[in-house]
């Protein structure tokens, strides 16, 4: 399985670290032409409006559109961001799954929290589920979801915070900064269905 992880900006380097520990070939993406050939792709966390703008100088932005039609995407925190169709602020989105999201939702760096999170409704349901150490890093708030999006997760106040809509996960936290590897898993059990 090749997988690559946009690595414009933000900490895409805690994704490659998880990845290479499944054994998943991972490839850097920063221009049109990296998409080629990958089965899958992660947006990680930083500043939407960075790996926007970013994105949008490289060439990306109708390259990822095209690429998250026939293939799946997992967005965690900013990357969340820009999967959404809307956000409150002005940026540059993928509009890739029925989200209306808000950016820095939770406060500022100083609010930064955790939560451990029940993850029961995304695994084997003949296991005991272990809790899943949710970690917020000025995190966005999914405001709305539409369409056919499903939560997968949220807080104990019912705050959505991982959603799936078809091949497209997003997670407003950042499983990454963990050594639990299940999100990473889940993700790539969704490649896998999507891979012809
Ligand atoms: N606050 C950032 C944004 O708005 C997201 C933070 C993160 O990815 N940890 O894009």
């Amino acid at each position: 399985m090749k997988i690559g992880v946009l690595a414009l900006q933000g900490d895409f380097s805690e994704h490659i670290t998880a990845l290479r520990k499944l054994s998943v070939d991972v490839f850097e993406v920063r221009l049109p032409s990296d998409l080629k050939n990958l089965d899958g792709l992660i947006i990680p966390g930083g500043e939407s409006t960075v790996i926007g703008k970013l994105a949008t100088e490289a060439g990306l932005i109708a390259p990822l559109q095209e690429f998250g039609k026939e293939h799946a995407i997992w967005g965690t925190c900013a990357g969340a961001i820009f999967l959404a169709k809307y956000s409150n602020e002005p940026q540059p989105l993928l509009s890739l799954m029925d989200l209306r999201i808000e950016r820095n939702a939770f406060g500022r760096q100083i609010n930064s929290f955790q939560e451990m999170i029940d993850i029961s409704s995304m695994v084997d349901k003949s296991h005991v589920t272990v809790p899943f150490q949710a970690i917020f890093i000025r995190s966005p708030m999914i405001r709305v979801i539409e369409g056919d999006v499903k939560p997968l997760a949220t807080l104990s106040n019912g705050t959505i915070i991982a959603a799936q809509q078809g091949k497209i996960l997003v997670t407003t936290f950042h499983p990454e900064l963990t050594d639990d590897l299940r999100f990473h898993q889940y993700f790539l059990t969704l490649v896998k269905l999507c891979t012809p």
